[in-house]
This record gives C-alpha cells, sequence and structure tokens, in this order.
C-alpha cells in the first residue's frame, strides 16, 4: 500500500528530514522518525524527545555547532544522501513547520539537496 504524499507537521523528523515525501515512508516500510521506535541509536532524536523540542529548530543550539547533530555519521549520511539536514533545519526556523511541510510535499522531497 502506497502512502500518498501529504502535508503534515507530524511527519518532519526531529533533525528536519521530510519523511512524509520519503520511499520507505511512502511505501509502508517505516512509519517515519517519530513513530519509529527502532530509531533509539539516534541521540539527534533522543535529544528531542528529552528536551521536549519538536524539532532542532527549536533548540537555542545552532545545529552546526551541536555536537549530537553534526558528528562523523551524520556527515557521511550527509555525503551519501546529497543531503543537507542542516539546511532543512535552518529553512523550519525561517519559515516555520506549516510553510515547510506545503513546500517539502509540493517539491516531492524529503531533504534538501546540496
Ligand atoms: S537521523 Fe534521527 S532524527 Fe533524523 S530521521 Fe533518522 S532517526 Fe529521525
Ligand atoms: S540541536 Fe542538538 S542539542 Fe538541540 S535539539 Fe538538536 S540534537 Fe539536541
Amino acid at each position: 500500500m502506497m502512502n500518498e504524499i501529504i502535508a503534515d507537521r507530524e511527519l518532519i523528523a526531529y533533525c528536519g528530514l521530510y519523511c512524509g515525501a520519503c520511499h520507505k515512508y511512502l511505501n509502508g516500510k517505516c512509519s517515519g522518525c517519530r513513530l519509529n521506535d527502532k530509531a533509539t541509536w539516534c541521540k539527534i532524536r533522543k535529544c528531542n524527545m528529552e528536551s521536549g523540542n519538536h524539532t532542532c529548530a527549536d533548540c537555542n543550539m545552532d545545529v552546526a555547532d551541536c555536537g549530537k547533530y553534526s558528528n562523523f555519521i551524520s556527515k557521511v549520511f550527509g555525503l551519501i544522501f546529497r543531503s543537507d539536514r542542516k539546511a532543512c533545519v535552518y529553512r523550519i526556523k525561517m519559515i516555520g513547520e506549516e510553510a515547510y511541510v506545503k513546500e517539502m510535499s509540493a517539491k516531492k522531497a524529503m531533504t534538501i539537496k546540496k
């Protein structure tokens, strides 16, 4: 069963990716970051859940300065997927979650590209 691409704030991952346009989410293989209880390995997810932020865009810390956000693994991830997750967080800070999910779903994009 394929899910449709819709604009839903709850489909923004804690790190700023838009799970709502991810192939794994759309083909039902992943519930998205928020509901994915297997993602306990992720420090970004854990940090947001513990601090009560909806995403890193709600945090006082700049993601560029955050060791949990900008670590070696996230750099490798960024290279493989040509993904600029920091740009996603900055975009959410700039235009807000509601406009962000509209923009990402219209572009059918799970990330802003490098
Ligand atoms: S890297 Fe972490 S916060 Fe980002 S989508 Fe994956 S589990 Fe969620
Ligand atoms: S920017 Fe860093 S400290 Fe702030 S919520 Fe994200 S992972 Fe946590």
